[in-house]
């Protein structure tokens, strides 16, 4: 009889369970390769190409614009160009 050792993980977006061949980590939090994608638009994301607030994943265009609605973290970017769009 085999024993697996490892742990069953859980996808962090869907509270499944992943194996490994479906399984993608980031940061320590495992999700299913299918919902590592934006919580905003939807669209896939890579390792190399997201950005997570609270356990939320984003795509970097919509990071950005979520910083810059709460400004909250926007001094960690200095050096950012001129702003588009209108503040209120
Ligand atoms: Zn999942
Ligand atoms: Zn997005």
């Amino acid at each position: 009889m085999t024993i697996f050792s490892g742990t069953t993980q859980k996808c962090k977006a869907c509270k499944k369970t992943v194996y490994w061949v479906e399984q993608l980590a980031a940061d320590n939090v495992v999700y299913h390769k299918t919902c590592f994608r934006c919580y905003h638009c939807r669209g896939t994301l890579k390792l190399s190409n997201y950005s997570s607030l609270e356990g939320v994943l984003y795509c970097k265009p919509q990071f950005d614009q979520l910083l810059k609605m709460t400004g909250s973290l926007e001094k960690s970017f200095e050096g950012t160009r001129s702003r588009s769009g209108h503040l209120r």
